[in-house]
């Protein structure tokens, strides 16, 4: 993981190559926490590597419901502040994914599959109490903590749930999963026109430093490329399905834009997959 300090005011948690991003803004009257990772100790690494105790931080953002984004809340007592479906999405998941019973048919596919995987998730598991958002949002969220200006700004896209956090002073936005830096974006809740529309919007920040949900900090050129493979994915699909061809042949197509050197092939294949999915209206 790489901790980089931008302006002072914030603290950047940036894992390039797998894993989630996060951060901290600083303020007189105490930190912010901008999403909270997969699990309650990996917040409380991220917390330990910055040398910030749990009783420093005032305010916890959830940017989406995803569990990465939101399965470390347990460990804050301050408030949780999230957009509305955001905590609707999570009830709903506890319902449906997040229940028990599916956690564990999940875990014992992927003792077989990723071994590994499944006793980092059983030990992730065992301590979980998943925690919801303490405060919600419609739209737009204007808050200040010691002086410090921040937006919480409804965004949807990578989920009908998104919102992105926007330091006007600074200039420093966290674009959580709106951006995935240099690799396939991980798209099954996703409404990929939106996304797309979503990511021109973000170049209207003209922020000075971008923080993504995935991969490395990037400026309008990361914007550009993941703008670039969802749209000409998405017509490039729609041809095939117009042209009546099998998902299978379109998932093969190699005139799909590629990221040069990423392993994660199978993601995108799936990701065409789902891309014909919505469009063949299946
Ligand atoms: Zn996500």
């Amino acid at each position: 993981m790489e901790i980089i300090r931008i302006d002072s005011l914030v603290t950047a948690f940036i894992r390039p190559k797998e894993g989630v991003n996060a951060g901290l803004i600083h303020t007189p009257a105490g930190v912010i926490l901008v999403d909270t990772t997969s699990s309650p100790a990996e917040a409380r690494s991220l917390l330990e590597a910055s040398g910030v105790s749990l009783e420093e931080v005032r305010l916890v953002i959830n940017t989406h419901s995803h569990s990465d984004h939101t399965w470390g809340n347990q460990e804050f007592a301050c408030p949780i502040l999230a957009h509305r479906s955001c905590l609707e999405r999570m009830q709903a998941s506890l319902e449906s994914n997040w229940s028990q019973e599916v956690l564990n048919s999940y875990l014992s596919e992927l003792e077989k599959s990723d071994p590994q995987k499944a006793v980092e998730l059983r030990s992730t598991l065992k301590d979980l109490q998943i925690t919801l958002p303490t405060q919600i949002f419609e739209q737009r969220y204007l808050g200040e903590l010691g002086g410090v200006h921040f937006e919480v700004i409804h965004m949807g896209g990578h989920t009908p749930d998104l919102s992105v956090v926007w330091l006007p002073e600074a200039r420093v936005l966290f674009a959580s999963d709106l951006i995935f830096q240099g690799r396939y974006p991980y798209i099954f809740d996703a409404d990929i026109p939106a996304w797309v529309a979503r990511l021109g919007t973000l170049m209207e920040f003209n922020a000075a430093a971008i923080i993504p949900g995935h991969g490395v900090m990037c400026g309008e050129s990361g914007i550009l490329t993941l703008r670039d493979y969802l749209q000409s994915s998405w017509e490039l699909t729609s041809e095939h399905v117009r042209l009546g061809h099998s998902d299978d042949e379109t998932a093969t197509d190699p005139a799909y834009p590629l990221f040069p050197g990423e392993k994660y092939e199978r993601l995108h294949q799936a990701n065409i997959r789902y891309m014909y999915k919505q469009l063949s209206g299946l």
